[in-house]
């Protein structure tokens, strides 16, 4: 049974822009860069095939070219959606460049006749453009997505199909016995349409797992500062005290609270008092190691749990924060404020995370009653 090539052309076209069109709304509702760039893809695809089926009609002389260049410029689009996911940029000329070149090559050996004009350049910029669309797929890190694996499969046996196809061709040329028949035109959009849908299917659960990220994110992160809210430090605390404790290692709770905090806020306003909030987080971020944790507890108090640390370098770290802050660019006029501590280790609560934080409260107390700008220890 022979394949005709144009009636699967159109199918791929109605299946591309099915896609399109359902990609297009993703695109409208979320902003996010790499929909964008595949649904652009898809409309390279879409136009490229529609030029194609001017292939022995006098408008050949032109189609033929383009066709070749919008579907290389689809898999380039890919490529630089596979970047986007990574956050990186793709400059414009290297998206250009690939298509340019097809064009140019497809311009110069007789396109008005000859259906296979710069055919090879065509072979070797596809399996290019895919081949390093693979590449950026396979690099994305799982925790950004587990979707990324079956993009890469799907671009990767397309970007080594068209590398077939480009060795046949140099091999036997476009009449030979394998580029005529299973790597053909028709093969072509049977395989293209199977990997659409693969993609597409693994685009939509990457679209849905970054979303839920991104809620999961706000869910667990202050607006003001981004470091934890209360309930995700209290919860990620007691597995990591817990996890400690049965390991039989300690682990240090640090309470802090900003000093006559009220007093910025009421003579300077509470812009200024935000600023000075932010400032603290930085300090505490800038001094703390990544297995720490760094909450903002409520207000203008934060905890800070410090795993494997005895009260000696809990404090260290305390005075280390308190002198970032000092340090820190206050807003013209305001002065920063100084900072209290209060340090309870788990060995003193049980390792219970809730009496750490009622054996820091009370180490804090002492503090401000001492004078405020330093750190007690908890005793029992
Ligand atoms: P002390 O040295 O004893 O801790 O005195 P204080 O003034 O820092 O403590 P107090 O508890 O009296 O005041 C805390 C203030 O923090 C009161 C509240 O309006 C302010 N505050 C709480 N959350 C925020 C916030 O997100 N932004 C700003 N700007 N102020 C806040
Ligand atoms: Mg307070
Ligand atoms: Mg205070």
């Amino acid at each position: 049974m022979g394949l005709d090539p144009a009636s699967l052309k159109i199918a791929l076209g109605i299946v591309a822009s099915t896609l399109c069109l359902l990609f297009f709304g993703s695109f409208r509702r979320t902003r996010s860069a790499y929909s964008g760039w595949w649904c652009l893809a898809l409309v390279f695809l879409l136009s490229g095939n529609m030029a194609y089926l001017l292939a022995g009609t006098p408008q050949q002389i032109w189609a033929g070219p383009l066709g070749n260049a919008l579907l290389v410029a689809g898999a380039f689009s890919v490529w630089a959606g596979s970047r986007s996911l990574r956050l990186l940029p793709t400059p414009r000329w290297q998206l250009l460049a690939g298509p340019g070149a097809t064009a140019v090559a497809a311009s110069l050996e007789n396109p008005a006749t000859n259906a296979w004009s710069g055919g090879l350049v065509y072979l070797a910029m596809m399996s290019l453009g895919m081949g390093l669309a693979t590449v950026e797929l396979w690099r994305l890190k799982p925790s950004v997505s587990q979707a990324h694996r079956s993009l890469a499969l799907a671009a990767g046996v397309l970007a080594s199909f068209f590398l077939c196809r480009g060795i046949a061709y140099v091999l036997e040329g476009p009449d030979g016995p394998d580029f005529g028949t299973y790597l053909s035109s028709a093969t072509t959009s049977v395989v293209t349409i199977v990997l659409l849908v693969t993609v597409s299917f693994s685009m939509t659960a990457l679209s849905n797992e970054q979303l839920i990220n991104g809620l999961n994110e706000r869910a667990t992160r202050d607006g003001l500062t981004g470091l934890l809210n209360r309930t995700a430090f209290m919860e990620l605390a007691t597995q990591e005290i817990n996890r400690l404790h049965s390991a039989g290692s300690i682990s240090t709770l640090i309470l802090a609270d900003l000093d006559h905090f009220k007093a910025l806020n009421d003579s300077h306003g509470h812009a200024a008092g935000d600023t000075a909030i932010q400032a603290f987080a930085a300090a505490c971020q800038a001094s703390v190691r990544h297995t720490d944790l760094v909450g903002r507890y409520g207000g203008e108090e934060f905890t800070i749990l410090l795993p494997g640390a005895d009260l000696e370098s809990a404090e260290i770290i305390a005075n280390e924060i308190s002198r970032r802050l000092a340090a820190a660019e206050p807003p013209d006029g305001v002065t920063f404020p100084t900072v209290s501590y209060g340090i309870a280790p788990s060995t003193l609560a049980n390792a219970e995370v809730d009496h750490m934080i009622v054996a820091a409260d009370k180490a804090l107390y002492q503090a401000k009653s001492l004078g405020r700008n330093r750190a007690v220890w908890a005793t029992s």
